[in-house]
Formats: C-alpha cells, structure tokens, sequence
C-alpha cells in the first residue's frame, strides 16, 4: 500500500485528497491519499515521519512551504528558483523537494488563458507564496516587465528584487496606493490577483484596486478558486476582459505532482471532476455521464 499526503495546518479544506484518490483510482495503485494536520512547532518532526514511515511522498501547505526547505536532502531546479516547496517525494532514502505551483499557474494560463507571457507587461497583485510562484515563473518565461502591489509595500520590493535577480526580468515593488496602482494596472496586459482578499468566506473584491481600471485586452487571472468566479474576476468580466480562475492552476498543479511521484501521466480531466465535486460543483458532462450510469 502506497501512501501519500498533504501536511499543513490547517489541511481540513484541501482539495488535494479528492483529486489525487481519484488519480490512484483511476490507475488502479493500491494508495491512499491522507491530510495531516501539521500543529506549529512539529514540522521537523512530521518531515521526519515522511522517512520513517516510507510514505512515498506529500504535498506541503501553508504555513511550510518555505520553512520545510531545511529539513529536505535535495531541491529540484523549480524548488530551487521559487525557494518554496509544495510536494516531496521520498525515493532512495532522499527526501527531495519539489515545486509544482509556477507551472501549474503557467499550463493553466496558456491552455485556459490562451495567453503566452513573454513580452507581456503584468501586475501581480500580492507578495504571499502564491504570489511569489507566479512571479518568478513569468520572469523566467520572459515576461517584460512585472509589476508587484502589495499591502506590506517591502515584501513587494523584495520579490521584485528576487525576480530581477533570479531572472533578469525587470520587476518593481509598489503599495496599495491608487497613485502608484491606477498606472501600473491601466498599462498590464495581464493582472494576477495572488493575495487573499476575496476567498471564502469573505468575498468581497479588493477595495483598493478599481474596476475602471480593466480593459477589454487585458486577461486578468485569479489564484482563488473558492468563489468561483471571485467577486474581481465578475468585474473584469463586466468590463470586457478575458477572466481564468484558480481551479485550472490548483488541478495542474496537482497533476503535476502525481506524475513527479508516480512517473504516470497524471487523468487530468478525472482529477478535476474531483475538486469540482469537493466544491460542491460538477460539469455538465461529467453529470449526464453520471446521470446515465444510473439510468442503467
Ligand atoms: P500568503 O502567503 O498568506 O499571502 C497572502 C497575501 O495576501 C499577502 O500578499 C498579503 O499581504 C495579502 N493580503 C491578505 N489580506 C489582505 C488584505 N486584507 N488586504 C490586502 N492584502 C492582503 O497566502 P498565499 O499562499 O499567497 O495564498 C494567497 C491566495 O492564493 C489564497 O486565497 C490561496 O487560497 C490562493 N492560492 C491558490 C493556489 C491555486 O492553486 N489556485 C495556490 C496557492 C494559493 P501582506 O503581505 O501585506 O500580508
């Protein structure tokens, strides 16, 4: 029996279990898929149990995805350019680190989005872990120019430091201020909302970015996947922009860490109809396909 999880704190509303059980399922693997709660303070301990108990590999959460970096034998180059881990597979007695956030964002917005980043001009919204990913990604798919805002405007200008550094794309850190904001979003072609204003179950729209601000050439993306659509995302929307959520990025990302563990092709279409129903939604295929199985 394989077995594999998700250690953060709190894990109780991941939707990482229902997607990567029904990929076991799917491939027939005798695995299971568990959450486990991780309370401050025991995360060396919980990374310790990974090897002890031979688990063949979790995926990490808030609040560890940096902190668990110390406690891994080696990093992939992904783990390596974002500084941040979420999935680790235990293979020859090595705890390797991996990061499968960036390219989950990047799969979802060139096959959902339609959109090619390079060139592009961007204004990532957030300085959190999500944010991070996303930015030092599209700095290495050449981006031309990124542009963070953040409440705690030093955390922007940090990460643009790290982009630039790391990538060479040309980044700036600016505050939440409609002076610095309203320019910076008026010119992007793509917008990134990465921070947490408007999850569950407070889903307003940042009150500091105005919707006068969208243009009908901008795509504008939202890492948040509960609402579906957010609140920011129905804005762009009413102003004509092209809109992707977060589903897309948290499914390939998950997909791509089955296939990092299993050296499977990850049943990416199976795995999402598991975080749909999880959500409490479900397309309309999947229904008629289940509403004919029990007609026979
Ligand atoms: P995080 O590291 O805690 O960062 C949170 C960010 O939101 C920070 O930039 C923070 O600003 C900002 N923020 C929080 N409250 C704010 C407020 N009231 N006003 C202005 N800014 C505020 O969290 P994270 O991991 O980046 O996650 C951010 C969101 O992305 C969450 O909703 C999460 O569910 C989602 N996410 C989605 C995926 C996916 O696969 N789709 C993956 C990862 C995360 P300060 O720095 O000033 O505190």
């Amino acid at each position: 029996m394989r077995v594999l999880g998700i250690i953060g704190c709190p894990v109780g509303h991941s939707l990482s279990p229902a997607m990567h059980n029904a990929a076991l399922q799917y491939w027939g693997i005798k695995g299971v898929y568990v959450p486990f709660e991780v309370p401050p303070g025991y995360l060396e301990e919980a990374v310790a149990g990974i090897r002890a108990l031979g688990l063949w590999g979790v995926n990490v959460t808030l609040p560890y995805k940096e902190k668990v970096l110390r406690y891994l034998d080696c990093l992939t180059p992904q783990a390596e350019l974002i500084e941040a881990v979420n999935c680790i597979a235990y293979r020859d007695g090595r705890l390797e680190g991996h990061n499968t956030d960036g390219e989950g964002f990047l799969r979802s917005l060139r096959e959902e989005g339609g959109f090619d980043p390079k060139g592009a001009r961007v204004l990532i919204l957030g300085a959190g872990g999500a944010a991070r990913a996303v930015a030092l990604v599209l700095g290495q798919c050449g981006a031309a120019k990124i542009t963070l805002a953040n409440r705690t405007r030093e955390k922007a200008e940090e990460l643009a430091a790290q982009v630039y550094r790391r990538t060479g794309t040309e980044a700036e850190g600016i505050g939440l201020d409609a002076r610095e904001l309203a320019p910076a979003a008026c010119r992007a072609d793509l917008i990134v909302q990465a921070s947490s204003v408007g999850m569950y179950p407070e889903e307003e729209a940042p009150p500091w970015f105005d919707p006068e601000w969208f243009s009908p050439r901008m795509l504008v993306y939202d890492v948040i996947y509960r609402p579906r659509p957010t609140v920011f995302l129905r804005h762009a929307a009413a102003r004509g922009c092209r809109t992707v959520d977060g589903l897309g990025m948290l499914v390939f990302q998950g997909a791509l860490a089955f296939s990092w563990w299993t050296g499977l092709e990850a049943p990416v279409a199976v795995m999402r109809e598991a975080a749909l129903r999880e959500l409490g939604e479900e397309s309309s295929a999947a229904a008629e396909e289940r509403a004919e199985h029990t007609v026979e």
